[in-house]
């Protein structure tokens, strides 16, 4: 930090204040973790440095003879942790992992007298009608993914993301009364609507899902199933999904984030079977900016460390705490999203406290708690304000809580929820985003999050 600050004193400072404040709240946003310190040291090294599009070999720079060294590695380590045949590690992040699978996938899978010119790389041939009808048959194929409010994520078909816009999509949710996968839904969908891609996987749905039943409802239409496992890669590695909640056997592609649950440096990865491997290749550049070499890097010292039994131990732990998570809820009389969790996720409904998950969100953080507010199936409150709170366990975990600690936790959460109020615009009317706090909530529980 000393050397950054005698560059820019007000980054150092930033960056000070920042480890103070994930050290003294309790990080309970669903999506983070922390990093270990060889990760963290790993990004930042003269990898920055190199340019490297292309991929291990046949890159359009030279001198990557390291980074080649670098990406082997960590697509092995991939390939070997998840049992997958082949691993790109190049994604920046996990939205564009997703975005290298659809480009795989259009370009595996649509017809086109035009893609074998243009795969025998004679695009030169092509006449702009050619191009035209490319554009046409690359732009009208079918994409049905799981909805925003039933958990899905926003590049798995919502209208307003580039995936919604790129496919003409449908999408599945939960079944209203339990909240639960309803697979029968999904499979009638899937036979009215023929989807070339059908995605599975989810950033707050807090169970576990049956792939080979995707993939069966997949198979049965002829679509590619693509599995986002962005949230629960590290229960997959951990081993605590096993069987039919390991998705890598199933799915055509799968893909992911190496940051969250999978405790890596922030990134994206994805995992094919061999027929989709030359197209996942080909995404940088065609769908990405050169990879970063250093992060890459990052990756393989993750995976490697993801390989250890203390890595199994500690992923069955995050299972284990969502679970002490969503009793200590339940004994105080808070209901949760599908009544419970079977993964790493718990979504609380924080209606039957008056608020609204904004509320909720901002009174928690005054109180040092750091939460995110999401959706609940059908929510009221719509996407910006909604109805819920989503907390994961994967970071408290990471910090050595346990069943004890997580019970506190949730007695915490629901003694701010319980003393904060819905506030009121400044007209005077009911206000869906201004709260006011109980005098004292925020100390005493600032407190006792700092003992533990
Ligand atoms: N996919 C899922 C299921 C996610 O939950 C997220 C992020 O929250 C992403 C993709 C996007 O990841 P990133 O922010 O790295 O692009």
């Amino acid at each position: 930090l000393e050397v950054i600050a005698s560059v820019e004193p007000r980054i150092a400072e930033a960056t000070r204040q920042e480890l103070a404040d994930q050290r003294s709240s309790l990080k309970l946003i669903a999506s983070e973790n922390y990093a270990s310190p060889a990760v963290l040291m790993t990004m930042g090294t003269w990898f920055s440095d190199k340019y490297a599009e292309g991929t291990v070999g046949h890159r359009f720079y030279a001198g990557c003879q390291n980074v080649d060294t670098v990406e082997s590695l960590a697509a092995e380590h991939a390939r070997e942790l998840f049992g997958a045949p082949y691993a790109y590690v190049q994604p920046h992040s996990g939205i564009d992992a997703n975005l290298v699978a659809f480009w795989s996938i259009l370009a595996n899978k649509v017809e086109s007298p035009y893609l074998e010119k243009l795969q025998a790389k004679n695009v030169n041939e092509l006449s702009e009608a050619d191009w035209e009808t490319l554009r046409h048959e690359f732009g009208n194929q079918r994409l049905l993914g799981m909805s925003l409010d039933a958990g899905g994520h926003l590049t798995h078909g919502f209208r307003p993301n580039i995936s919604g816009k790129m496919f003409h999509q449908q999408q599945y949710g939960t079944d209203p009364g339990t909240g639960l996968l309803d697979y029968d839904a999904v499979a009638a969908k899937a036979r009215e609507f023929k989807p070339l891609v059908l995605v599975a996987g989810y950033s707050a749905y807090p169970r576990r899902v049956n792939f080979a039943k995707m993939r069966e409802i997949a198979d049965e239409v002829g679509a590619v199933l693509m599995v986002d496992m962005a949230h629960f890669a590290g229960l997959v590695a951990g081993k605590v999904f096993t069987g039919e909640e390991n998705p890598v056997p199933y799915a055509h592609l799968t893909t992911t984030t190496t940051h969250k649950s999978l405790r890596g440096p922030r990134g994206g990865m994805v995992l094919a079977q061999e027929e989709f491997a030359s197209d996942v290749d080909r995404g940088c550049p065609m769908v990405l900016g050169g990879p970063l070499s250093h992060v890459m890097a990052a990756k393989a010292v993750a995976f490697a460390e993801a390989r250890t039994p203390d890595f199994q131990a500690y992923a069955q732990r995050i299972a284990d705490n969502a679970k002490s998570l969503a009793e200590g809820f339940l004994t105080r009389g808070a209901n949760l999203v599908t009544g419970g969790t079977d993964n790493h996720i718990v979504l609380l409904d924080v209606s039957s406290f008056g608020l609204t998950g904004r509320q909720a969100e901002s009174a928690l953080l005054d109180a040092g708690v750091v939460t995110n507010r999401n959706s609940v199936p059908a929510d009221p409150n719509g996407a910006w304000y909604t109805s819920g709170i989503r907390l994961g366990t994967p970071a408290l975990t990471t910090r050595g809580f346990g069943h004890d600690e997580f019970d506190t936790v949730a007695e915490l959460i629901v003694d701010v929820l319980s003393n904060t109020e819905a506030g009121t615009t400044k007209a005077g009317g009911p206000s869906k985003a201004s709260y006011v706090l109980g005098d004292g909530v925020a100390d005493r529980v600032t407190k006792r999050s700092a003992e533990m």
